[in-house]
């Protein structure tokens, strides 16, 4: 077997760099040989950064906890010993893509867990089982910024990464018309219940800036390349409520959907049962089989007995019934810090390896 690819975690003591931290810990191919974070953790041993808000299962991974961790600010120091990185900081959005783009240019890929980029339209913005052909921007990309090796790639939004997959294997139905409301948990705010005591017992209807992005990354993600850019799909138009629920993981959500072409529910379930696409095709390490799971239990899924379905990197399905307004209604769910960030990242990298994207400097 080929030697694993040395990796960065840009971010490292969050919430979602500890995720990654975690789920590179045995990884087949990635090796995590530097973390990085602000000026306030730099100089600590990863261990000691992370000593009062670890917030994982299992323990810290003791070769990465023992790395000092750096400042992420400092592009070559990170870049000398990487072949990429993964990126999740809490940083301003101008800020973030500058960081971004340094690496790309220091010949670093990085991909992303910030929106940022997301909206740069040479920036693909990948769910992996369903525009993997995005990446082919990279190489416009790498024009623009100047880079031959170095490029940006994001995950989307948290928030639609469960109805997305839901709606992707349906779409020769022509989706017209989304409504969805999404149920998140705290964790998707970077917090658990002991630095965010408010949301015990309690519901919150508003996330700042969620709403947009569950709406508009659902196109750019189902847009088409033309040219150097990625050209948003004009539908289906979404239309979205995001609310903050007082569970730590998984977002779920509830879906109505009116489509060109109306299916019947028995389409719609095989549509589903029979999805795979590259990751699972290719057999990537992090890839989840099936990708979706339909449950005809009418009590599920639920948060906390099926967010870990895959390893958090399955979605789960319900209650597929006719809508008296719009054509059907259904409920999804993934795990918010596995598919929905640092898991949804790192078979993106998988997929990005498999096809040649990255390698060893
Ligand atoms: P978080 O727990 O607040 O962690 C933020 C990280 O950013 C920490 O490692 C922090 O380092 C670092 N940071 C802050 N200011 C920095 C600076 N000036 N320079 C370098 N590093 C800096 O946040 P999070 O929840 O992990 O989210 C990180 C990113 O992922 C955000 O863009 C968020 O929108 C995105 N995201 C989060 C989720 C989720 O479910 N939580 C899902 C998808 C995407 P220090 O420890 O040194 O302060």
């Amino acid at each position: 077997m080929s030697e694993p690819l040395r990796v960065g975690v840009v971010g490292a003591t969050g919430m979602v760099g500890q995720r990654f931290v975690s789920l590179l810990a045995d990884h087949p191919w990635f090796r995590v040989v530097s973390v990085a974070a602000s000026e306030r953790s730099a100089g600590k041993s990863y261990a000691e950064a992370v000593r009062d808000r670890w917030a994982m299962g299992a323990a810290v991974p003791k070769a990465i906890g023992t790395l000092t961790v750096k400042n992420a600010a400092k592009i070559e120091e990170v870049s000398r010993e990487v072949d990429f990185i993964f990126c999740a900081v809490d940083m301003p959005k101008d800020k973030t893509r500058e960081l971004e783009e340094a690496y790309a240019r220091a010949e670093t890929p990085v991909v992303s867990n910030n929106s940022a980029h997301r909206g740069t339209p040479d920036v693909p913005v990948v769910i992996p089982e369903v525009n993997a052909d995005h990446f082919a921007a990279i190489e416009g990309q790498r024009r623009r910024l100047g880079a031959k090796r170095g490029f940006i790639v994001a995950k989307p939004n948290c928030s639609l990464q469960s109805y997305v997959p839901a709606i992707h294997p349906l779409r020769e139905f022509g989706p017209k018309k989304v409504f969805v409301c999404t149920y998140q948990a705290i964790s998707g705010a970077g917090k658990t219940f002991k630095d965010w005591p408010e949301m015990v017992d309690n519901v919150i209807p508003y996330i700042g800036g969620e709403e947009e992005k569950s709406e508009n990354e659902p196109l750019k993600i189902w847009g088409s390349l033309k040219g150097a850019e990625i050209v948003p799909a004009t539908e289906p138009v979404i239309s979205s409520q995001c609310i903050r629920v007082p569970v730590t993981d998984g977002h779920l959500a509830a879906v109505f959907v009116s489509f060109e072409k109306k299916p019947s529910r028995e389409r719609i379930l095989e549509a589903w049962k029979g999805f795979q696409a590259k990751p699972q095709i290719l057999g990537l390490p992090s890839a989840p089989k099936p990708f979706i799971r339909y449950f005809e239990e009418n009590d599920r899924p639920q948060t906390r007995l099926d967010r870990d379905f895959e390893k958090g990197m399955g979605i789960t399905v319900g209650r597929l019934r006719e809508d008296k307004i719009l054509d059907f209604r259904f409920i999804c769910l993934s795990h918010n810090t596995v598919r929905g960030a640092a898991g949804g990242a790192v078979l993106m990298a998988e997929l990005l390896k498999a096809e040649g994207f990255l390698q060893r400097k």
